[in-house]
């Protein structure tokens, strides 16, 4: 089969490689569509996440060809989405169903020593129906069921900030997870929304999904527009958001937004950072403030589907650009981009 062949920072390599083998438990998905993730561009242009040799792509969708004999409830034919992550199902954290946080499992992933999805075929190891596959309704089209990945980390994230109708959200960061993160909260019914970014094109989506205000962090800094919007906190220190999700990995951005949470306010982090960012961490002790990470998703995948299904969240405008395998590095490029990109995916 053709697949896309991590080689080195900035070498992603077209080559036919052996296809997949089908093992007694396993499915073999032929490759709808395959989003190019955060993470890829990180490994894409440092090789942060993977060896070389690696085929990347952990957001996909496809039709199953091939299925082991123990495979239950998962026909050939059926068009599915999957988890990429493997865990072990025995540790402490698996044992109390937050398998995302896997103590042993991650080393082995799809896409993360596993071969992905941008490729023909890709294997998904152990498949269980509502475990890690999910079989897609026929009103969610292939191009929206790669997206089902990242709606599931945006929807984790908004679940954890468990917005209220009378709360203020702040949302830093409106790239894929970010802008996803603001049509969640607003299906939650989350009472006022605040996009931030550099980028008109993210703004202008986040606007589409459900913010009330937007404020491009080249006009004015966000710290001084969130404290003219809210009003000033306790004090006079910072302002006064119920609610701040920081999806933007900027080390400052992370620094005002524990400024703009209201005291006993939440802040919920689900950017990774470079380096170690320094923070002003006794506001986080004077204002007693929640503050608390938020990783991948655990179960997220089928409430995801439900979601778009019902209609109460949409996946296509957010899909900015469509590229076929070939031109792989283009659509690394073109997600490089954050002026002109949301999610690019690749259709293999
Ligand atoms: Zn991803
Ligand atoms: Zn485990």
């Amino acid at each position: 089969m053709r697949a896309a062949v991590f080689e080195g920072p900035e070498k992603l390599v077209l080559h036919n490689v052996p296809d997949p083998e089908c093992g007694s438990s396993d499915i073999i998905v032929k490759v709808a569509d395959c989003g190019i993730c955060g993470s890829d561009l990180h490994s894409y242009l440092e090789g942060a996440f993977v060896a070389p040799g690696q085929i990347m792509g952990h957001e996909f969708s496809g039709t199953v060809i091939a299925r082991g004999a123990n495979v239950q409830d998962i026909a050939i034919g059926d068009r599915v989405t999957a988890v990429p992550l493997s865990v072990c199902g025995r540790c402490p954290r698996c044992l109390e169903g937050s398998t995302h946080l896997c103590e042993t499992g991650l080393a082995a992933s799809i896409a993360y020593g596993l071969p992905g999805a941008f490729a023909e075929f890709v294997r998904v190891p152990n498949a269980v129906r509502g475990g890690n596959v999910h079989v897609i309704p026929a009103s969610v089209d292939d191009a929206a069921a790669a997206l089902v990945e990242p709606l599931a980390v945006a929807l984790h994230a908004a679940k954890s900030a468990a917005p209220l109708p009378t709360d203020t959200c702040v949302v830093i960061g409106l790239g894929s997870i970010g802008v996803n993160t603001v049509q969640m909260l607003k299906a939650m019914g989350a009472g006022r929304i605040i996009g931030i970014d550099v980028s008109a094109a993210r703004l202008n989506l986040a606007r589409e999904f459900g913010a009330d205000i937007t404020i491009n962090g080249r006009d004015e800094d966000p710290l001084a527009a969130v404290t003219r919007i809210t009003g000033e906190g306790a004090y006079g220190v910072g302002a006064r958001a119920d609610i701040v999700i920081e999806a933007s990995g900027s080390a400052a951005l992370l620094s005002q937004a524990i400024s703009m949470t209201r005291t006993a306010g939440k802040l919920r982090i689900a950017a990774l950072y470079e380096g170690e960012p320094a923070i002003p961490a006794n506001q986080i002790v004077q204002k007693e403030m929640s503050v608390s990470g938020t990783f991948a998703y655990k179960g997220e995948f089928a409430e995801v589907l439900q979601l778009l299904d019902s209609g109460r969240i949409t996946a296509a405008p957010a899909i900015t650009h469509t590229f076929p395998l070939e031109q792989i590095e283009q659509a690394f490029r073109t997600q490089l981009d954050k002026d002109i990109s949301i999610k690019v995916q690749v259709k293999p």
